[in-house]
């Protein structure tokens, strides 16, 4: 377990919760968990889930329900994936799960996964405990978050077996335009790499941009596409996300086997959830409301970035999807050494709980991300908390 870290969950998290014990009311902005901050799933997906839960006792396939996994199949099909195929669609236990699953299934000891930096941990954190080595690529904050092609293309060797996408992107916001991915799938088929892609944030997406949907772009590789009820239905606890395999099959044959006997071995996935997945992905997309100008999402996201643009010595490229930001802190400014301790000390001081760059496997300690998943009122007032914390903060002090 010594390179498996999952730091939103680490050990200020720990101090937070030791906090509330001592009876501090804590601002938790550590996880991107919309209900709890009142962003709930739509009523009919909780309806239709309560009305199948007589139907839901049972194991069912262990890749998930005939009807769910169609939905899927159907919510891809108008985009024209390559070789879209129901017997290649995996209902697991949120994104999460699934995760694990294709790490454990694809690598040997040593087996490379370039993965972005920052990152979404859990990636990192999955491919060192299937025994790969994850491998970050540099995402540029000067060019909007965009993965740095040329950092890439340096890092691929013999032993790379997958590249990761997380597109909209968690930590940063960023959403990449096409022509970008375009050219790492380029890179991927040039090297002939698994692509996996953690779409999860796909219609989560600010001021009209456009998301693309890796897997259409080649058949020349495979491409697991992941996605999930979690954010774009709001709906984190039921714990329902899905992969669906694409693109060039031929050649992972013997992948294709070892996901199935991943899958089986965990029986199935939540059943209940999975009745809700036809109800999430048919009909009225209330998300979309909710991003528009004037929409609870885009108030808080305008609130999160105006606000932060305040504060001397912290810079911020604003978020175009996604839930939250990734602000730079001047470490020169307020003599910061770990940003560990800088969100320690915030909490401490203003209780409220971040996380730091360095969870997201950023190599400086010069960032923290923030989730600004609470009413825009309340935003203004975390970061009004943090201008007045940095007002007197030097970390070299104590
Ligand atoms: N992928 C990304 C990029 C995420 O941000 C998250 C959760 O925050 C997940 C996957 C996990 O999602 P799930 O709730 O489906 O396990």
């Amino acid at each position: 377990m010594q390179n498996v870290c999952y730091d939103i969950r680490g050990p200020v998290l720990k101090e937070a919760k030791r906090l509330e014990e001592e009876g501090y009311s804590i601002i938790r902005l550590n996880t991107g968990n919309p209900a709890y901050f009142g962003l709930k799933a739509p009523d009919e997906m909780i309806h239709d889930l309560i009305v199948n839960m007589p139907n839901a006792q049972a194991y069912v396939d262990s890749k998930g329900i005939f009807a769910a996994r169609k939905a899927i199949f159907q919510n891809y099909q108008p985009h024209n994936l390559p070789n879209l195929d129901i017997d290649h669609i995996f209902i697991g236990n949120g994104v999460s799960e699934l995760i694990v699953m294709v790490m454990q299934g694809l690598l040997d000891a040593g087996d490379e996964v370039l993965i972005p930096s920052p990152d979404y941990p859990l990636w990192t954190a999955a491919a060192s405990l299937a025994g790969g080595k994850p491998v970050h690529y540099i995402c540029d904050e000067q060019s909007e978050w965009f993965p740095d092609i040329e950092d890439i293309t340096s890092k691929i060797s013999a032993k790379t077996k997958a590249i990761l996408l997380i597109n909209p992107n968690n930590p940063t916001g960023a959403v990449y335009p096409r022509e970008l991915v375009e050219k790492i799938v380029l890179l991927a088929e040039e090297h002939e790499l698994i692509i996996f892609s953690d779409e999860i944030y796909d219609r989560i997406l600010y001021d009209d941009r456009k998301h693309t949907i890796t897997a259409t772009l080649t058949d020349k590789v495979p491409v697991i596409t992941f996605n999930g009820l979690s954010k774009n239905y709001r709906a984190c606890g039921l714990r329902a996300g899905w992969m669906v395999i694409t693109g060039k099959k031929h050649g992972i044959e013997d992948y294709l086997e070892g996901l199935e006997i991943l899958s089986n071995m965990r029986l199935c996935s939540n059943v209940p959830a999975q009745f809700s997945i036809q109800t999430a992905l048919g009909g009225y997309q209330s998300i979309d409301d909710l991003v528009r100008p004037g929409g609870r999402l885009y108030k808080q996201r305008e609130a999160c970035y105006e606000t932060l643009c305040t504060i001397p010595g912290i810079s911020c490229v604003k978020a175009k999807g996604a839930i939250y930001m990734f602000p730079k802190i001047d470490t020169k400014k307020f003599d910061i050494v770990s940003d560990e301790k800088f969100v320690l000390d915030f909490l401490r001081e203003k209780k409220v709980l971040t996380v730091h760059g360095g969870g997201f496997n950023w190599p400086k300690p010069d960032h923290f991300r923030i989730v600004f998943l609470p009413d825009d009122e309340v935003i203004r007032d975390v970061i009004t908390r943090l201008r007045d914390f940095l007002e007197s903060y030097h970390q070299g002090e104590e």
